[in-house]
């Protein structure tokens, strides 16, 4: 498909200084009254038409930082810089050959890097893009909801709290509208909107009746019309892109830069002493030099830092897979250390699969029989069969017509008879409710028109619409928490439709036996009106509602969330529940679920919170597992409770109001379908499914990335260190190195990489689950993995060391007895590797395996193969191509040479089944069967 060809701009008009009715005219180049657009918005056609004249509303990024700049960061790395001097000082000592070799070493390293990082970034930068904005426009006179990369100029797009702007709008409806313009603005306080037209000179922040794409509605709701697009918007315009993922650095990284460092001085300090000792005992400068370089190259891990990038860019592609979407690098790794998750209840613990199953109406409590959305089913009296006929219990009908006609959802049949929800599930269940009771929501709509209405927020609890009912009469009705509707009542409906005193207690204590049993209760209210009111507000709710019942649904616990749940607690992680709903619905669900670990579960309520001091507010933190009706300043304040216990918090959000939270804590977790985009642009990682189980993947995920790099760093540093201390030994007993500063290099940066990149596709060994979280402030290298490093670099010095001195004693010839040494070690270290992959029990077949998974884990074992295939082909190229023994002063060697060296490489199997016993973590062999 050709691209179109560049999309026209739109006239850059001062849009905020026209009147609406202007500036519409302007867009649309025709005669269109502001209630009529507001009504119809664009034609299908005419989006078409615009879409190809104007293109897509995308924000083209201009990269950040260009290409050859970031290369050449590569080169700020300590570690490099030695390397690039001792290169220097080769040449300047005249062997040229050195310095070229350990040049090309340096630029090939960082080229690795620049093309691993680069991958890295556009990776999480695509994922973070994958996960699509929608916006809600009217076209065609419907509301519909569409991509925001889909918007047009001219488009009306309808906000509401928590929606980011996706285009430059011209406001021409608000209501209550704030919007957070930070991004835009630097101002953190969200600006009121206000219609009406403004100087032309009047700055940005200060243009109340527009819009700006990347800001976020945090109260009411507004319209506008598209007046810029795409870059042509103000973000576009000043800004190149706000950087999604941002950057690389996580404190894993930090970690490793900082143990670089110490490194670095170590070894400086060894090469300096070296340098010394050789020339004290006589030693020609030159060769002195040598050794001291060799000596540094040898003790730095280079390949290190290309392995971290790979193996978290793994993670978080594999997290992807799981359905959590990583925004910020830096939770691949807290996701691993997490010690509390605290979750939402409903849709992410629960199904949000609601179904109507009691009603209090008329001082009677109903059944309703029937299960999840389908319309069969019937309303029974609690204590017989036989259905109840609605037009004789006003009280019940009137409390199923507030249900049906309070409600913005609409149920869609699908062609396998299943029916999908538009919008809300709690409200869907309402719909079915009544239809069981023979209401006609479509009759209804139609006899009693909706003219306004506050939509639901969980900061108010309550949903309000006001309906005209005949030329003297308008209606209000509410629905929403019993906390928030029943002090607003004054009178209550009785079962034959008359008015009568409020029994505000029975009603509470019917409504406490309905949570009792795990059910989600709303209550329901009227208000009559005289027809002269035509908008709704709060105030008006403030008394005087009747109230008209209760109606109680089930949200059943989704299984997998149940074992996901029981998981974490295994792996030492808290689960705690946070909701809007009632203290005991939400206990009696938690109970359901397990949450309190075989105790009973605590539960505290926002209210209770209120009530307790600093310390018991802590106390109450960490004891409780269940926190209900809390507003989002109390989410916020129980993170901070939990992280000043040294508690490391993954917190889950999806409200407007939950930002601070998201952000607060060390993983903030969005819902990416019923998130708002506030939440979402607040959180570290987003979940396509919104589903706890997905949480739990993504900790088990975090889990294998940082083991990942463990086995990493534990096949990787022994050969530094054998190479280290047989340098060492050789300089202060004053004899031949066993092996050059340009070998080093070779087996540092060529083989080290292809045998270790391997390391970073291990799949999880389903042990990570059994574990007790990580101390993320705790050392890199455990006393456990210290020795594990210690042991095999021991082995390896006997090898280097040994092989060298004992060839070049008997043949005489340097280059040969280096070329086996070097041979040796690496025959010792693909049998090394294999003891700490998973490669051989897979292959076994030991451990968990669906059909997807053993494909998924032949391609594991694949990664292995192929790098310790292209490792053994490389070392043969090394020793045995005539280019290479001049390059890097090696000699060939003959067959029964090799066999010399695979024989002498064998004890490495029993070293390493050593270390797996020294340091179980690392080890694959030494796996825990899987429970089940
Ligand atoms: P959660 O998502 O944690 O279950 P919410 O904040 O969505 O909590 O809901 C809190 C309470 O608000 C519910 O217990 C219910 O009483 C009420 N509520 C929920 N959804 C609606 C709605 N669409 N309209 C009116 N009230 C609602
Ligand atoms: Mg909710």
């Amino acid at each position: 498909m050709a691209k179109p060809s560049s999309p026209e701009l739109l006239p850059a008009l001062a849009w905020h200084a026209l009147p609406e009715e202007q500036a519409i005219q302007q867009l649309l180049g025709e005669e269109l009254s502001l209630p009529t657009l507001l009504e119809k918005g664009l034609s299908q056609a005419e989006v078409e038409r615009r879409q190809k004249q104007y293109g897509p509303n995308e924000l083209k990024a201009k990269a950040a930082t260009p290409a050859w700049v970031k290369f050449l960061q590569q080169f700020n790395q300590s570690l490099l810089y030695i390397l690039m001097v001792a290169g220097a000082i080769k040449a300047f000592l005249g062997s040229w050959r050195n310095a070229i070799v350990i040049w090309a070493v340096v630029v090939i390293n960082a080229l690795i890097s620049y093309i691993q990082e680069s991958k890295a970034e556009e990776a999480i930068a695509a994922l973070a893009k994958s996960v699509v904005t929608e916006v809600t426009v009217m076209r065609e006179g419907q509301k519909v909801r569409v991509p925001s990369r889909e918007l047009v100029p001219g488009d009306v797009v309808l906000l509401s709290s928590g929606d980011r702007v996706p285009a430059d709008l011209r406001l021409v409806s608000v209501r209550n509208l704030q919007v957070d313009e930070s991004a835009l603005t630097g101002e953190s306080v969200p600006v009121e909107k206000r219609l009406g037209s403004l100087p032309e000179d009047t700055p940005l922040a200060d243009r109340q009746n527009m819009a700006y794409a990347g800001s976020f509605v945090t109260f009411g709701q507004g319209a506008g019309v598209v007046v810029a697009i795409g870059n042509q918007t103000q973000t576009g315009r000043i800004s190149k892109l706000i950087e999604e993922g941002g950057s690389l650095q996580t404190p894993l990284t930090r970690k490793f830069e900082a143990f670089s460092l110490t490194l670095l001085k170590i070894i400086l300090t060894l090469a300096a002493l070296t340098f010394l000792v050789g020339l004290v005992q006589g030693q020609a400068a030159v060769s002195v030099f040598e050794a001291a370089v060799a000596l540094a190259v040898s003790a730095i891990p280079e390949g290190l830092p290309a392995v971290v990038t790979v193996t978290l860019a793994i993670g978080v592609s594999r997290m992807a897979r799981r359905h959590a979407i990583i925004r910020k690098l830096p939770a691949v790794e807290t996701l691993g250390s997490a010690t509390v998750i605290c979750s939402d209840k409903t849709g992410t613990l629960t199904e949000n699969q609601m179904t109507v199953q009691a009603i209090y109406a008329g001082s009677r409590l109903y059944r309703v029989s029937g299960s999840g959305y389908s319309p069969q089913g019937q309303i029974l009296p609690q204590e017989d069969d036989s259905p109840v006929e609605i037009r004789q219990s006003p009280a019940l009908e009137a409390c199923l017509v507030a249900g049906c006609l309070c409600n913005d959802t609409r149920l869609q049949a699908k062609d396998n008879g299943q029916w999908e929800v538009v919008g809300d599930p709690t409200e869907a269940a309402l719909l079915v409710a009544a239809q069981k009771g023979g209401l006609d929501r479509e009759d209804l709509q139609r006899r009693r028109p909706r003219l306004d209405s506050i939509p639901f927020e969980s900061e108010f609890q309550y949903m309000a619409t006001l309906h005209r009912l005949g030329p003297e009469e308008h209606c209000i009705y509410v629905k929403g928490s019993v906390e928030a509707l029943l002090p607003r009542c004054g009178s209550q409906m009785g079962s034959q439709g008359e008015i009568q005193p409020l029994e505000a207690e029975r009603i509470r204590q019917q409504v406490e036996a309905l949570a009792r049993q795990g059910l989600r209760v709303l209550a329901f209210a009227q208000k009559t009106v005289p027809s002269s009111q035509t908008q709704v507000d709060h105030s008006d709710l403030e008394e005087g509602l009747i109230f008209l019942g209760l109606q109680g649904m089930i949200d059943p616990p989704r299984p997998e969330a149940i074992a996901a749940v029981r998981a974490c607690q295994s792996a030492g992680i808290q689960v705690k529940m946070i909701t809007g709903d009632h203290v005991l619905t939400a206990q009696a669900i938690a109970e359901q679920m397990g949450l309190g670990g075989g105790k009973p579960v605590k539960a505290y309520s926002g209210r209770d919170l209120e009530q307790l001091g600093p310390e018991e507010f802590v106390t109450a933190a960490n004891e409780g597992s269940v926190f209900a009706r809390v507003v989002p300043e109390q989410k916020l304040r129980l993170v901070k409770a939990l992280q000043s216990q040294g508690q490391v918090v993954a917190m889950t959000g999806d409200g407007v109001n939950d930002a601070p939270a998201l952000k607060q804590a060390d993983v903030g977790i969005a819902m990416g379908r019923g998130g708002t985009e506030v939440a979402k642009a607040a959180a570290d990682m987003i979940l396509t499914d919104d589903n706890f189980a997905s949480i739990k993947a993504a900790v088990e995920e975090g889990r294998t990335v940082y083991n990942n790099l463990l086995k990493a760093i534990a096949f990787i540093l022994p050969v530094n260190g054998g190479e280290s201390m047989t340098l060492l030994l050789s300089v202060l007993l004053n004899r031949e190195l066993p092996i050059l500063a340009i070998q080093v290099l070779w087996l540092n940066m060529i083989n080290s990489i292809t045998m270790t990149v391997p390391l970073s596709f291990e799949p999880s060994t389903g042990r990570e689950m059994t574990q007790p979280p990580r101390d993320p402030d705790a050392n890199l290298l455990s006393p456990r993995l210290l020795q594990r490093i210690l042991l095999v670099s021991a082995f390896n010095w006997l090898l280097i060391f040994g092989v060298f001195e004992y060839i070049e004693q008997t043949t005489g010839n340097l280059n040969l007895a280096r070329s086996m040494a070097i041979q040796t070690l690496v025959i010792g270290r693909i049998f090394y590797l294999l003891s700490l992959s998973q490669a051989i029990p897979t292959l076994l077949g030991r451990g968990r395996a669906s059909q997807l998974e053993r494909r998924e884990r032949l391609m594991d074992v694949a990664a292995i193969t192929i790098g310790i295939g292209a490792a053994i082909l490389l070392q043969i190229l090394f020793s045995q191509w005539s280019l290479f023994n001049a390059l890097f002063d090696t000699a060939p060697l003959a067959w029964e040479q090799w066999g010399f060296c695979l024989v002498v490489s064998l004890p490495m199997i029993g070293v390493a089944a050593l270390a797996n016993r020294v340091d179980p973590e690392g080890a694959s062999l030494a796996r825990l069967p899987r429970k089940t």
